[in-house]
């Protein structure tokens, strides 16, 4: 059998060297337009950064060792320009030489992944505009800072984008990051990313969030771009950071079908509308775990482990990509912010019904040193409280939080699950009753009827028809309180039960949600009938009324 695949990174790599090794008699070609395989993508901002020193380090392999651990025929600077699938062979053009020649193949494997967007705005090809790729792409960002450029400014503020402004402020470069959408990292929900966008703030890094690039043009010895409101920035280099999409020339050329959202149409085994001929990565359409709606979805992960499917299926096993939920992470100087399957936003998108808490639990134990509080917001569905989507915000232990919940939701559990899950503890490490736990024990209650949540969005127009209650410290509510509320400190409440309104709601509320709650507990059963409490307290009201 002779297998070739197209491109030769995340999917077409651990497509190739699965089929090496389920076949050692496969003649497996790699074709790739670049002078790199298998190289690090996701490592790129980084060596820019500083944080990864060696580049070699990024160039995880050569066509010569992996012509010498899997026996595969990898042709760098080779691109196919067309596949004529009568004949069954592409179209190849030695980069180098320019000679073109064709290739013939049994199965075919298409993971090209996806290009930058780059919108028809004018002075879009300036040469000070630049993208993030490839290896290619950060050899000239990195020798033009390396060059002494001081300033830049990061269009986009997506993963990458916040990535790149990140590593650009590691080397002491100005950084401006303009980003059309109102909030950093459009897939979480505005209220997590606020707290990303402060951090990088006090970093140094200025936002204009909700800001359209309308045009980029020369400025003596640099770049300018205008934006919709007039504003004028300019740099040394721009990063255009703006989003991808699919890379889908070859199979549209060629016929293939593509899917509702505009990437390659793949099914349940990874395999396109030719028979013979498969596709993976960025380059395909996938089904949103939560939605079940036709997604594009580029993340590493995913392209890995369909890359790694197709090789089973090439070999004549039975493997199957069910669906992908989008799980992702970012740093931030010393944050990290992340999210795994729905976001609130997503699920209102796609019509659904969901229960939301959000709580605010420290990485570890308190009382050992290194610890922050966390925001973490998780939804759930109203009936059974299936597990629909996580996002936490924060300094230590999020990236474990999240992958629990990531597993959780893959694994169909509700808001009930979690409370019994057993995780890690040791005072450096979490707590007794983890965040994850404490999730459960919330959404549990809010369920079951033992607690009612109000929600920060609901203010002003929502409470107006009551009295908002601050039940923590006096010195907590001289130095900031929601316009308005009244303050009686959780100790001092049941001595003053009497003196609240029977008759009206009363909108509860204190730092984090755990003193409200207390509250509440108490209000409801000395028979006030009318009482919530505001879900992740005065935190996320701040984060969602950016106070
Ligand atoms: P790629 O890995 O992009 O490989 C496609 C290859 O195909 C390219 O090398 C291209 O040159 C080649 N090619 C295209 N057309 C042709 C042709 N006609 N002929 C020959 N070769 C061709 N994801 C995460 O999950 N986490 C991260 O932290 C993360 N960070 C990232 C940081 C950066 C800077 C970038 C650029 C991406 C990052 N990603 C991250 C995304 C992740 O890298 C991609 O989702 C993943 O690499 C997609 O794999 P792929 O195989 O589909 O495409």
């Amino acid at each position: 059998m002779k297998i070739v695949v197209v491109g030769g990174v995340a999917a077409g790599m651990s497509a190739a060297a699965r089929a090496r090794r389920l076949d050692e008699s496969a003649d497996i070609v790699v074709l790739e337009r670049s002078r790199y395989v298998s190289f690090a993508n996701c490592g790129l901002p980084y060596h820019v950064g500083g944080a990864i020193k060696e580049r070699e380090d990024l160039l995880l392999q050569t066509p010569q060792s992996l012509k010498a651990s899997l026996n595969l025929d990898v042709r760098i600077g080779h691109e196919v320009r067309g596949i004529d699938r009568e004949r069954h062979t592409v179209r190849i053009v030695d980069l180098e030489t320019g000679r073109e020649y064709d290739e013939a193949y049994d199965k075919l494997v298409l993971a090209p992944g996806a290009v930058p967007l780059r919108p028809a705005l004018p002075g879009i090809d300036h040469p000070r505009l630049l993208v993030l790729r490839n290896v290619e792409d950060m050899d000239r960002i990195k020798s033009l800072v390396d060059a002494g450029a001081r300033s830049a400014i990061v269009i986009g503020g997506g993963y990458i984008g916040v990535e790149m402004a990140e590593n650009l402020r590691e080397r002491g470069v100005t950084t401006d990051l303009v980003e059309l959408a109102d909030q950093l990292i459009p897939p979480l929900d505005r209220e997590l990313s606020r707290d990303l966008e402060t951090h990088m703030t006090r970093h140094g890094v200025s936002l204009h969030l909700g800001a359209a690039a309308v045009a980029f043009r020369d400025s003596p010895g640099q770049i300018a771009v205008e934006l919709a409101d007039g504003q004028v920035l300019t740099a040394d280099f721009i990063l255009l950071a703006a989003g991808v999409k699919p890379d889908t020339t070859l199979a549209r050329a060629a016929g293939l079908e593509l899917g509702p959202r505009g990437g390659i149409k793949v099914d349940r085994h990874m395999k396109t509308s030719d028979p013979d001929i498969y596709a993976a990565g960025d380059a395909v359409e996938v089904t949103d775990t939560v939605t079940g709606l036709p997604s594009l979805i580029p993340l590493a992960g995913p392209a890995n482990r369909q890359g790694r499917i197709i090789g089973d299926n090439l070999c004549g096993r039975d493997s199957v990509y069910t669906t992908t939920q989008g799980t992702a992470i970012v740093k931030v100087f010393d944050m990290t912010g992340g999210g795994t399957g729905a976001s609130e936003k997503a699920l209102i998108r796609a019509g659904r019904t969901y229960r939301k808490i959000y709580l605010h639990p420290s990485g570890h134990a308190g009382y050992y040193p290194g610890t922050a509080p966390m925001h973490m917001k998780v939804l759930f569905e109203p009936d059974g409280g299936k597990l629909l989507g996580a996002q936490v915000v924060g300094f230590d232990g999020v990236d474990k939080r999240l992958d629990v919940f990531a597993v959780a939701i893959r694994a169909g559990l509700t808001i009930f699950d979690l409370q019994d899950l057993e995780l890690a503890y040791a005072p450096p490490y979490g707590s007794a009753k983890d965040p994850v736990n404490m999730a459960g024990f919330i959404g549990s209650n809010l369920l079951n009827g033992d607690l009612h949540l109000w929600y920060a969005e609901e203010f002003p127009a929502r409470t107006a028809d009551g009295m908002i209650l601050d039940v923590r410290g006096p010195q907590e509510y001289e130095q900031w309180h929601i316009p308005g509320a009244v303050n009686i400190p959780l100790g001092k409440l049941r001595s003053r039960v009497d003196t609240l309104p029977r008759d009206t709601p009363v909108y509860v509320y204190c730092k984090v949600g755990f003193r409200s709650y207390l509250a509440y507990r108490v209000l409801r059963q000395r028979g006030l009938k009318s009482v919530a409490t505001l879900a992740g307290g005065a935190m996320t009201f701040q984060s969602v009324h950016n106070r």
